[in-house]
């Protein structure tokens, strides 16, 4: 099978029939849904990207399995080259959608199975790396969109899967049968999954033995019996309905959420990769983390050029892109987002080979790529609208602007420097607002803040990784102290 085109992906989602509710609505056509398209889109370029010559060192890679070339986003990392590829590769995808382009969840669960797996068998004599390995080249022989699946409902946070009042908080095992399993429960957060052809589910966080039945990886089609995908609400979203152009502020790309509810799926066991392994959950959450927080380097960082060439643009636009404080902002923004993008070359480079040969990104600077993702795109997100002024959350929409009787006043009165159009301008706080308070805010933000793992997460992770002996034992050898 050969590399899927935009145009094939396209097709390709209009053949599943996955049971999908938008506000309230069962929707058969999700792929024209003007709610929708725009993740799709976004999507798609992962795979219209992968067709140009000029990135295709980026975009495709030689499958480890067959030796074929393959999308990047179907990938084990081979090498650290392989690791940087992949933050190059987000990072250019963020600059072209200013968004979410979804498929990254998958790749990364890909290659914390594959890992995981290998060890897992290696420990407990079971035949999952086998299994996980046959699944991975039908993925990668059709290259197909996989929608990663972690985040439980987790119910109450003081109990274990198991106390909770209702058992299904946690996806889980509800019987086990000759051909495969059945299982219960719902992923929150689902980045993608509509425009997903495959479901990967994982564990949420390291189990115990009365829990073993809540330790369950597997694979499932998109669309298969049982799986529902409630989408989620984004700020202003329902400007997408109004079928202008400029008020949606990125006329054609934007990110998705989704409630997933399994309700008593069935697995074959040809796709199932943990089935009460508890000892391996935590394993696979820490892998399937820190490769996660790796991909924030590459994505937020591009997501981030787009702000920080909107707030240039406006600044320019109005005249103030002269101004000390101007260009100051301008320099903090560009030293963040570098910051970001940093952490994600970083933590690839100091990369090491797992023992499955899948190589890993350094969990320690992975966690740290993370952290400041957590908080630099907010001091970035403010200083942009700092720059943009007021007119940002003041400016009237669209119909305003093109009505025969005020459109001539807003075009008279907010017309800035005489070189650029009013209507360049209001574009510009459009796409602003969007990235910084609208539906691209949605991941450039709130989803910085949770998205693999919040920053509690990775502050616990980086208490356990650093190693305090050894600094405390420096100190004590240069303050001569024995
Ligand atoms: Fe990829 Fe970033 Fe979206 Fe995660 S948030 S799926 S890393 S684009
Ligand atoms: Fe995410």
């Amino acid at each position: 099978m050969a590399l899927m085109t935009k145009g094939d992906y396209i097709a390709s989602l209009r053949k599943l029939k996955k049971r999908v509710f938008i506000m309230g609505q069962e929707v058969e056509n999700t792929v024209d849904h003007p709610l929708v398209r725009p993740s799709l889109n976004a999507c798609a370029m992962t795979y219209e990207l992968a067709q140009q010559p000029a990135y295709a060192d980026l975009m495709l890679a030689t499958s480890s399995l067959t030796g074929q070339k393959v999308n990047r986003f179907t990938h084990l990392h081979q090498n650290t080259a392989d690791l940087v590829a992949k933050v190059k590769m987000q990072r250019l995808l963020g600059q072209m959608t200013g968004c979410c382009f979804q498929r990254c969840v998958g790749l990364d669960a890909l290659n914390a199975v594959d890992s995981v797996t290998y060890e897992m068998d290696r420990a407990l004599g079971t035949e999952y790396h086998a299994r996980f390995r046959r699944y991975l080249a039908y993925v990668q022989a059709h290259d197909l969109v996989v929608d990663g699946a972690m985040t439980d409902a987790k119910g109450n946070r003081r109990l274990r899967p198991g106390q909770q009042a209702d058992p299904d908080l946690f996806v889980h095992i509800v019987d086990k049968r000759l051909d495969g399993i059945v299982v219960r429960g719902a992923k929150l957060h689902q980045t993608g999954a509509l425009n997903a052809h495959e479901i990967i589910v994982m564990p949420t966080q390291t189990l115990s033995a009365e829990d073993q039945d809540y330790a369950v990886a597997f694979a499932l089609p998109a669309d298969a019996a049982g799986v529902l995908m409630i989408f989620g609400r984004q700020p202003s979203d329902t400007r997408r309905l109004e079928g202008g152009q400029l008020d949606v502020g990125n006329r054609e790309f934007g990110g998705h959420e989704a409630v997933l509810i399994l309700d008593d799926v069935f697995v074959p066991w040809e796709r199932v990769f943990m089935a009460g392994e508890y000892a391996f959950s935590g394993l696979l959450v820490e892998r399937f983390a820190a490769y996660h927080r790796q991909s924030y380097g590459g994505c937020k960082s591009g997501v981030g050029d787009v702000v920080i060439g909107a707030a240039q643009s406006l600044a320019q636009y109005q005249g103030t892109d002269q101004a000390a404080h101007t260009r100051d902002k301008i320099v903090e923004m560009i030293h963040l987002n570098e910051t970001i993008y940093a952490g994600g070359i970083a933590c690839s480079v100091e990369g090491q080979a797992t023992a499955s040969g899948t190589y890993l990104v350094d969990l320690l600077l992975a966690n740290v790529c993370k952290l400041n993702v957590t908080r630099f795109p907010y001091e970035i997100a403010r200083l942009a609208q700092d720059i943009a002024g007021g007119l940002l959350v003041t400016l009237p929409s669209e119909k305003d602007l093109r009505h025969p009787e005020i459109g001539p006043y807003l075009e008279k009165y907010l017309r800035s420097v005489a070189q650029y159009t009013t209507e360049e301008r209001c574009r510009m706080l459009r796409l602003l607002e969007n990235l910084t308070l609208g539906p691209g805010a949605a991941a450039y933000l709130a989803e910085s803040m949770h998205g693999a793992g919040s920053p509690q997460a990775q502050r616990i992770m980086l208490a356990r990784l650093a190693d305090l002996e050894g600094r405390m034992r420096l100190a004590r050898r240069l303050a001569g102290i024995l």
